[in-house]
């Protein structure tokens, strides 16, 4: 059966819960463990889709919120949906818009049917809630929707919490109910905060109205390290294992491992993308400053060894220039390089997995990884 929404797990790890497996959607397959660059205003910045298929990208972030201020989504439906607003015909996920009225908007006013409020762009009013964000994402196209939430700030207390809990569940039945894309498939957000119990009466909730996938949210918001690690422990245990679970907005490659680990499936985050417009290379080893003085006579390329675009013809002072010259080239290659190094490390968890040596790339990556990812907590969520 491939027919979308089926997921195959295909490869399982002895010494923890990490997996393997295959999602059908309505564009095409989806191995997971699986990393989505994250495409805010209907393009992954600076990339064309024909570089992200070069790099190995499978699936793409789409934003609900961003997409409905501007260019509006009359203009994404009319010119026929968005795969073919942005040249991708591959897999695309796209938020719900929570996240961001909840982050971002300004002047919100929280109903029991959704959020009112005004646009971070122009001021205008909007109203997002179960029923908008799904029928906004119904008309994108998208091949997975996820449902409307709400995304508590982090710290939290306990009684704003729970409510956001009961309103995310509440919700998530009035998603579950609306009219979707041809093959959509409905992903739900666990919600709950550090509160273990939240978290665990938030998945157990959604899981008996049963999606075709679970997503844990309120995570990447500033938490320490420690209670995101809480987060997914709380979240995942009422999750069906046949189902993709999808941790949002995390994307350090040592917090992949660690949620990997805990059997997480599918990651989205800016980091590539972001640190490249930064001057910031991510290699095998950590990630460096390309914009620093030490690369100004290096002829090497950005990773010796890496066989994207950019290591292949180019060295890092010629990056470097570029950078800090202010040439858009310089974002566009250290961009390729970055998002190239992230999909190859998925391969190679999905290979360490499939060949019973997940426990050791861990280990190894740790051990190179750990003392390079010093960049405070929560930098990699989107807004
Ligand atoms: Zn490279």
């Amino acid at each position: 059966m491939t027919g979308p929404g089926t997921y195959t797990i295909t490869a399982a790890d002895r010494g923890s819960m990490a997996r393997c497996g295959v999602l059908h959607t309505a564009h095409g397959a989806v191995h997971t463990p699986v990393f989505m660059p994250v495409g805010t205003q209907a393009s992954v910045k600076a990339m064309s889709p024909r570089e992200l298929s070069e790099a190995g990208v499978e699936i793409l972030l789409g934003n609900t919120y961003h997409l409905d201020v501007r260019p509006g989504i009359d203009v994404v439906e009319k010119t026929g949906g968005l795969h073919r607003f942005m040249g991708w015909d591959g897999p695309i996920l796209t938020d719900s818009g929570g996240f961001q009225v909840f982050s971002l908007a300004a002047r919100r006013k929280i109903g029991p049917d959704g959020v009112e409020f005004s646009s971070h762009v122009d001021g205008r009013r909007h109203f997002l809630g179960p029923r908008e964000a799904m029928s906004i994402q119904r008309r994108l196209g998208s091949d997975i929707a996820m449902v409307f939430d709400e995304c508590p700030p982090y710290p939290c207390d306990r009684e704003y919490a729970c409510q956001s809990v009961e309103k995310t569940i509440s919700w998530a039945a009035s998603c579950a109910g609306q009219e979707r894309a041809p093959g959509q498939l409905v992903f739900a957000i666990v919600q709950g905060g550090a509160y273990a119990d939240l978290r665990r009466r938030c998945a157990a909730a959604l899981v008996e109205m049963g999606f075709d996938g679970y997503a844990i949210g309120g995570v990447s918001v500033g938490e320490p390290e420690d209670v995101l690690l809480g987060g997914i422990r709380d979240s995942l245990p009422p999750l069906p294992a046949e189902r993709p679970r999808y941790l949002m907005g995390v994307g350090r490659m040592t917090q992949i491992l660690e949620a990997v680990a805990e059997g997480i499936d599918m990651f989205d985050c800016v980091m590539p993308t972001r640190y490249a417009r930064n001057g910031t290379a991510f290699t095998r080893s950590g990630r460096y400053p390309v914009k620093a003085a030490a690369c100004r006579f290096d002829a090497r390329p950005v990773e010796e060894g890496c066989a994207c675009y950019t290591c292949a013809n180019f060295s890092r002072a010629y990056v470097r220039h570029l950078l800090n010259v202010g040439e858009i080239l310089g974002v566009r290659l250290l961009t390729i390089h970055n998002l190239h190094r992230y999909m190859e490390f998925m391969t190679e968890v999905r290979k360490a997995i499939a060949e019973g040596t997940f426990g050791d790339l861990r280990d190894e990556c740790f051990a190179r990884l750990r003392k390079n990812e010093e960049s405070p907590p929560g930098a990699g969520q989107e807004v």
